[in-house]
């Protein structure tokens, strides 16, 4: 049994990954600012006998071992934190501040678990670069930078991360989620949404807020343009077709006695349908233009897109590959099939660039008793903090364990096994 056997010294090598996960959780780092958490990787990488080229796409780090005749899985963790100030009260929690590109100030924290990626992918080159006499094949361990909204994934590509590498036979990735740890969901096909996000300038005309008729109120025509652009889910998507939208920023003015010159909203768009989002985009922009010309704006709105993920799909003959060996690992009650995810990700990018199947599944990260508490009670959607909010805290044990064990369960069902 050879993942059994790689697996052997997990619990011996848990307390230094424990040590990891909360110094890099008290450490957050910014898209393209993982400098400390980036050079962490490729020590523990050289230690463990990789090969490792760093600085890929900015502060990307990939780590080759090749092991053999076989193939080459390609494992995957993205390192960078998001702007959330922390709220867990941890004892490792995050006091760190950063400086975004606009010269702002902003608190960081580990707020979607990419340091719980982090850290299992460290324990699985870890555990398989220390049982290689058990497998035959490369193993890739890259770690992206700037997963949230900034296109990691496409920079390491596009800076020429398969010329280092080779083209991986397989990619394979995990996500922490708000499910109970010991867990892990996997899904074929459709499994994360298409993301297409905006931000969008609104122009008004500034006046004294005494003198409405002088002006062009850019925070009425905002709050009716929010509202609308709320209906076209509601109006415009067909029940079967699942679909977001999500105004997730509103700014506009600074005194209560003047009228602003504009507003700002930033917006963001889900579907598991290329075809929905482009419907949806399209919608966005008319109602915008035309709650814009309804309020007499002086200008047309300015639209600056964000990074569009494209959907996370799941190949079918390889995910049956992966649920098999992470059921033979966990049991068939911890390695569940789930539904569809309405986050986005580009992970997916690796394996379109490479040609190559391409799987990733959740990890729960949860305390499975406060998650079972709330499921009773109906009330997991309020009571299970989620992903980005301040509260996301995925309990340390089982949640490194299972997802150390998870990579290499996966990794091992192409390097372990005989080839063909
Ligand atoms: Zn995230
Ligand atoms: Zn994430």
């Amino acid at each position: 049994m050879p993942t059994p056997d790689v697996l052997r010294s997990l619990s011996e090598a848990m307390p230094d990954l424990e040590a990891v996960y909360r110094d890099l959780h008290a450490h957050p780092e910014l898209a393209y600012a993982e400098h400390r958490t980036a050079a962490i990787v490729a020590a523990r990488l050289q230690m463990d006998g990789f090969a490792v080229t760093d600085g890929i796409g900015a502060t990307g780090v990939v780590g080759v071992l090749r092991n053999g005749e076989g193939p080459a899985v390609m494992l995957r963790a993205d390192m960078d934190a998001l702007p959330v100030k922390e709220q867990t009260g941890l004892d490792y929690a995050s006091t760190a501040t950063a400086t975004e590109d606009t010269g702002e100030t902003v608190p960081l924290m580990h707020a979607c678990g990419h340091d719980v990626h982090v850290t299992c992918l460290l324990g699985a080159a870890r555990l398989l670069a220390a049982s290689a006499g058990l497998w035959s094949g490369t193993l890739i361990a890259v770690f992206q930078p700037a997963e949230e909204g900034r296109g990691g994934a496409q920079r390491m590509l596009t800076d020429g991360l398969f010329e280092i590498t080779g083209k991986p036979d397989v990619v394979l990735g995990q996500h922490v989620f708000p499910h109970p740890a010991g867990t892990v969901g996997y899904r074929s096909g459709p499994f994360l949404a298409a993301s297409d996000g905006f931000d969008v300038r609104l122009y008004g005309r500034g006046a004294h807020g005494s003198r409405p008729q002088s002006g062009v109120d850019p925070v009425v025509l905002a709050a009716s343009t929010v509202m609308r652009l709320q209906t076209i889910v509601s109006r415009e998507v067909a029940a079967d077709e699942q679909a977001v939208l999500t105004v997730g920023a509103l700014r506009a003015g600074a005194k209560a006695n003047i009228i602003a010159d504009h507003a700002d909203l930033s917006l963001s768009i889900r579907s598991f349908d290329r075809e929905v989002s482009a419907r949806m985009v399209s919608s966005v922009r008319r109602i915008i233009e035309a709650e814009c010309a309804a309020s007499g704006s002086p200008r047309p709105p300015r639209f600056d897109e964000l990074a569009r993920f494209s959907p996370t799909v799941n190949d079918p003959v390889a995910t049956e590959r992966v649920a098999g060996a992470l059921r033979a690992l966990l049991g068939d009650d911890a390695a569940t099939e789930i539904a569809p995810i309405m986050g986005s990700e580009d992970f997916g990018e690796f394996g379109e660039a490479a040609s190559a199947p391409s799987v990733f599944w959740s990890l729960g990260g949860t305390d499975p008793e406060a998650y079972a508490t709330a499921l009773k009670a109906g009330t997991v959607d309020e009571d299970i903090p989620s992903n980005h909010s301040p509260l996301f805290a995925p309990i340390v044990q089982p949640t490194l364990t299972t997802g150390v064990s998870a990579l290499v369960a996966a990794a091992m069902e192409w390097l372990g096994t005989s080839h063909g």
